[in-house]
């Protein structure tokens, strides 16, 4: 039992010790090159977890030039493609033994619930690494029926040396989606994990060495996205970006994509997802599905159904029942198993999220509940409901990424489709009813990657992911992530004896 505050708290034992600070590149755990190092703070506190090897264009040139010479004259893309399901999956079987302390590692670095990482984020990452071990073995191209009397086929190859680089909202999920597809396809690659996030990361890495993945396929560079990761992205030899993060970092990166050696990038953006109840629907259940919509993972999702549109005839129900339910979310430490909501990753998320709220009290819009810090240490804000929110607000236009509701009353079916679309998102959107027509209707007027019909966050592997508009291009998950880690060779040749 460990002590806190004078209280024996079990679940305090789930916290885990730090075992790898250092940069992951060729199969060792290296010092940055220049020395340096970058703290990484738990967000219950404000304390410093661990210090961290800070790797930037250095460090990035010798993972990557580990991942060139993996790709051009290692065993990875070589193997049979059954030889790399095996590894994968012995992998993904190395997470799940693992399962306690990488949960424990997401939830200590970016306050995530040690609750949800282990029942979700953990076991999770290892059954997308299975998903994509079962494609390894079964990537072909096509034979072509073409006019002459030519014989062609198509390969599809690996894309070569792959840039990932993610954030801090699912740091497992992320790693394990973004390197699932692109070791299955036999690339070897360099991750840079969120600064505010890294301890996963050198975790999975460690993981992966001991699976029976070579040298220099998975690389990991620690450190900011300034230095680091635009290294990664305006690097020459670096053959493909994959990007989850913020609209304008993901502009930085096509640009330095288009200005070095315009590799291809899949940007992964933000989004301002609309969450439409129509008012045929069981209110208490809708209620409760548009709470969790909001608040899950601290409204640190980039899917968040937070701009919820209300059809007028149960607007006022539906504001009594989120009140309700609102009452018994429970903010607190993320390892104790009886809390929903942990603080936010770190204080400049925390400090604008609380800015955001501030513009929608000045704004006008009413604040049904919440909208302060909980005090005392750690980043922690309640729960945060505005109602009366209009358009062109702050708060319904901008991705706010914390617990913040803005629920707006809406008539027709038209008019709502409308106001959705008003925005430079399209990443995800959430459509409540009983009624087929309305369901098809909106869900095909909606201008945006993923839709939920009558249920919110249903992910799967199977089910591609991305965005609309500014929300980005490229899909992760399903197969479609795997096509984005393969190129397609063409081969033509002539049937038989010809003058070509
Ligand atoms: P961010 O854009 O600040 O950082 C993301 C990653 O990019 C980090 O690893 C960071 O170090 C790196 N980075 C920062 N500047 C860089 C630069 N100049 N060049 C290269 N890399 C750089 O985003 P964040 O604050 O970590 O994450 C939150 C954002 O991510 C939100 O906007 C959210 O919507 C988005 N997100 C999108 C998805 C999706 O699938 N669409 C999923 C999760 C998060």
């Amino acid at each position: 039992m460990t002590e806190q505050n004078g209280k024996h708290e079990e679940y305090l034992l789930n916290i885990p010790k730090i075992k790898f600070t250092q940069l992951f590149i060729n199969g060792d755990f290296v010092d940055s090159i220049s020395g340096k190092k970058f703290e990484t703070i738990d967000p219950r506190t404000g304390e410093v977890i661990a210090k961290i090897a800070e790797g930037d264009k250095q460090d990035v040139d010798l993972a990557v030039n580990a991942a060139r010479e993996a790709f051009d004259h290692g065993p990875w893309p070589r193997l049979p493609g059954s030889e790399r399901r095996k590894i994968l999956l012995k992998f993904a079987d190395l997470i799940e033994e693992n399962i306690n302390e990488l949960a424990g590692l997401d939830a200590i670095d970016g306050g995530k619930l040690f609750s949800m990482a282990k029942m979700g984020d953990i076991p999770g990452a290892a059954e997308t690494i299975r998903y994509f071990a079962g494609a390894a073995d079964k990537i072909h191209g096509s034979t072509l029926k073409m006019s002459r009397e030519l014989h062609g086929y198509t390969l599809r190859e690996p894309i070569g040396v792959v840039g990932h680089i993610i954030p801090w909202n699912f740091p497992s999920q992320m790693f394990a989606m973004k390197v699932g597809p692109a070791l299955a396809a036999g690339c070897t690659m360099v991750v840079k994990p969120a600064e505010q996030t890294p301890l996963s990361a050198l975790y999975y890495a460690h993981l992966a060495k001991l699976a029976g993945i070579p040298d220099g396929v998975l690389n990991v560079v620690t450190g900011y996205g300034h230095s680091a990761g635009a290294a990664i992205s305006s690097h020459m030899d670096v053959d493909k970006i994959s990007f989850t993060g913020s609209t304008e970092v993901g502009r930085l990166v096509m640009q330095a994509a288009a200005a070095s050696n315009l590799k291809p990038v899949c940007l992964e953006l933000g989004g301002k997802s609309p969450f439409i109840v129509f008012d045929d629907v069981d209110v208490d259940k809708i209620a409760h599905l548009a709470l969790i919509g909001t608040l899950f993972n601290k409204g640190e999702i980039c899917v968040a159904g937070s701009r919820v549109f209300v059809q007028e005839g149960i607007y006022d129900e539906f504001l009594v029942k989120l009140l309700e339910k609102v009452k018994t979310w429970v903010v607190g430490d993320p390892f104790d198993p009886n809390t929903h909501q942990g603080p936010q990753v770190d204080k400049k998320q925390y400090e604008r999220i609380l800015s955001y709220i501030e513009h929608g009290k000045k704004e006008g819009a009413t604040l049904l509940t919440g909208g302060k810090p909980l005090g005392g240490k750690g980043y922690y804000i309640e729960p945060t409901i505005f109602t009366d929110v209009e358009d062109d607000m702050t708060i319904a236009k901008e991705e706010i990424f914390g617990p913040v509701m803005s629920v707006m009353k809406f008539k027709t079916v038209e008019e709502v489709i409308k106001r959705a679309n008003a925005t430079k998102y399209g990443l995800a959107a959430g459509v409540m009813t009983n009624n087929l027509n309305i369901a098809n209707t909106v869900s095909r007027s909606i201008r945006a990657g993923v839709i939920w019909v009558n249920c919110y966050f249903a992910f799967d592997r199977d089910l591609p992911y991305g965005g609309y508009k500014m929300s980005g291009f490229g899909r992760d998950m399903g197969m479609e992530s795997l096509d984005a880690y393969l190129q397609v060779k063409s081969v033509a040749m002539p049937i038989h004896d010809s003058p070509w």
